[in-house]
């Protein structure tokens, strides 16, 4: 028997207004399982986002969890299931230390002696050892971005929603990302990450679901998906219009 899966939608649409935003997306997710979802602009990678954490409801189809349905639980509840999510806009503390922001998640789950192994445990994972006593609001960008991934690890998540983790970053803030990233997969836990960036999307080396006008439009490896003709026709629309994206041909 096929081990459950961490994560599965059927068929979900979500509608506003005249738009079909999703439509009839299925996805599946294994536990440690790292997804990547990409598409251009308005193609319902957002929408696809909140609908798996929770702020919106889909109009039909159903999500499940663990094998429990979920498609009608707010975020907060879905978080307590072990749904974690790190937002594009930060949910950090400028104004605390790096140390503070992370007791916040902490201290309701582990006694005090636990809190500073925990500490420890993602300072090191985050790569912010020694940064601990220093103000949110003085980090580097990507400091800041991988506090806010740490802020929801410290939930013991056992899914990862990720939108756009590498905004504003450079290259090898991006490469320190992807390996965080990886990290944590690599100890079970499932992560699903919305992204412009290609370059990051490469490096992730997952599998990847491609999103176009709300639907699945097409899913495999990132090779795969970077030598697809259809793929390519649809991004390098969208660069016309909107901004160029980095989706090189690598075929020979
Ligand atoms: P993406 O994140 O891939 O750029 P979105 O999920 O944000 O795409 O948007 C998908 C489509 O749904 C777009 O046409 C967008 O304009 C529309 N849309 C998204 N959110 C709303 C909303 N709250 N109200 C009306 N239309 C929306
Ligand atoms: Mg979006």
């Amino acid at each position: 028997m096929a081990a459950e899966p961490l994560l599965e939608t059927r068929a979900v649409s979500k509608r506003f207004g005249g738009v079909q935003a999703v439509s009839e997306v299925s996805l599946k997710l294994a536990p440690g399982e790292l997804r990547c979802i990409i598409g251009p602009n308005g193609a319902g990678k957002s929408t696809l986002f909140k609908l798996l954490l929770g702020s919106i409801a889909p109009d039909e189809g159903t999500i499940h969890f663990q094998g429990r349905d979920v498609t009608r639980l707010q975020p907060h509840e879905r978080a307590h299931l072990g749904i974690g999510v790190k937002f594009q806009n930060l949910a950090v503390y400028n104004a605390l230390t790096v140390r503070h922001n992370l007791l916040l998640p902490l201290r309701h789950q582990f006694g005090s002696r636990e809190v500073e192994d925990e500490i420890a445990r993602l300072l090191a994972r985050l790569n912010l050892v020694g940064t601990e006593d220093r103000l949110v609001g003085s980090l580097a960008h990507g400091q800041k971005q991988w506090l806010a991934i740490g802020m929801a690890l410290a939930m013991r998540p056992k899914l990862l929603l990720l939108d756009e983790p590498t905004a504003g970053m450079g290259t090898e803030e991006s490469s320190a990302t992807g390996a965080l990233i990886q990290a944590v997969t690599a100890e079970g836990v499932g992560a699903i990450v919305v992204e412009h960036d290609m370059a990051f999307v490469r490096e992730l080396k997952a599998p990847v679901t491609v999103l176009h006008y709300g639907r699945v439009f097409a899913e495999g490896s990132f090779a795969a998906i970077e030598a697809h003709e259809e793929v390519r026709r649809i991004y390098l629309g969208a660069a016309r219009s909107e901004r160029p994206r980095r989706l090189r041909n690598r075929q020979p």
